[in-house]
């Protein structure tokens, strides 16, 4: 029995676990399976304090873990949680095929990539299609090719940067005339010349399933409605996130895109459950709020611990 596991092993569950062991309540961090999550598919982090220079998402993730394992958390990797069981005065968790009984659980899950959800997508994965342009963009395949991003926010244009140093061309390909990226991201991407903006196009497939690598994608014109084929290598999708929570549907509360809903502060509608992090926002979503969210966690853990 443990009085402490956090579920997840990005900013949010790193900062709790760093807080709770301070507190000598010896938490446990179930990584998931990909420690550090998704920061560590972003190249240099630049806007977390303290790093004037910048830091490597993973870098950050592995000092950050490091600093919590000081302080005595214990850590398990590449074990998923499958299965929860909440009550009191314990919750349950089935992961990596044993069950695990604790006095308060942390869900810091995080968020996962979104699809577009369109044909050739899936079944191009890995063969052209990818989420992550820092994980694959230096690959063969993509060398002096062209590709496309598909997105309007801040990860289509780090991305899109990031590419320009593989690709023959980059086609950033937007649903809308207007990038959602922040201002700084949006001018480095649009002043690139290897940076081509294809504006109010919505993907409507990916092809190149005859020859089993990607080849182009079909896009719409939503001004004209016209359709057309824009060539390609790759397909870079960066369309923003959707929180990891289906283990917890109809257990806890969440809006209907599956953010966790808190309050007040970190408390879920259970008690001794808390959430911290991307899985519960989806107005902030930064490594700092993420933190932020992952401290006030094991603050109000410890004190419902202690009977406060
Ligand atoms: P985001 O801000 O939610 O942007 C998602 C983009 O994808 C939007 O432009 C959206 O279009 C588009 N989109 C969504 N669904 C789509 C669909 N089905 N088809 C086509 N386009 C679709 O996500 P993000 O760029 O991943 O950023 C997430 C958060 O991380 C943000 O807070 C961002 O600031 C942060 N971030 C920071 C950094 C950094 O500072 N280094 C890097 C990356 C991300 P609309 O604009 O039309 O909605």
């Amino acid at each position: 029995m443990r009085d402490v596991v956090i579920l997840g092993s990005g900013c949010a569950g790193w900062t709790a676990a760093l807080y709770l062991a301070r507190a000598n309540l010896k938490p446990l961090v179930l990584t998931g399976a990909q420690m550090g999550g998704l920061l560590t598919t972003t190249s240099v982090v630049e806007n977390y304090p303290g790093f004037p220079q910048g830091v490597d998402g993973t870098t950050l993730m592995v000092q950050m873990m490091e600093q919590a394992q000081k302080f005595g958390a214990e850590v398990e990797f590449g074990v998923v949680a499958d299965e929860v069981t909440l009550g009191r005065p314990l919750h349950r968790i089935r992961a990596g095929g044993k069950t695990i009984e604790t006095r308060v659980l942390i869900i810091s899950t995080g968020a996962g990539h979104r699809h577009l959800d369109v044909p050739g997508e899936k079944e191009l994965e890995t063969k052209g299609v990818t989420y992550c342009a820092t994980c694959d963009g230096a690959l063969p395949m993509f060398r002096d090719q062209p590709v496309v991003v598909v997105g309007g926010g801040d990860s289509a244009c780090e991305e899109a940067t990031f590419l320009t140093r593989f690709a023959s061309k980059v086609y950033l390909v937007h649903r809308r005339a207007e990038l959602r990226a922040s201002k700084i991201m949006a001018e480095r991407a649009l002043g690139n010349e290897k940076i081509e903006p294809v504006w109010n196009s919505v993907v409507e497939s990916v092809e190149g399933m005859k020859e089993g690598k990607v080849t182009g994608i079909k896009i719409r014109d939503q001004v004209t409605g016209k359709s057309s084929l824009l060539a390609c290598a790759g397909v870079f999708i960066a369309v923003g996130h959707v929180p990891n929570t289906q283990i917890f549907r109809d257990k806890l509360p969440m809006d209907e895109a599956g953010y966790l809903q808190l309050g007040p502060g970190s408390r879920t509608k259970v008690e001794g459950v808390f959430g911290a992090g991307d899985c519960a926002d989806k107005v902030y979503r930064q490594a700092i709020t993420a933190a932020g969210m992952g401290c006030m966690a094991a603050i109000d853990a410890e004190r419902y611990l202690a009977g406060g």
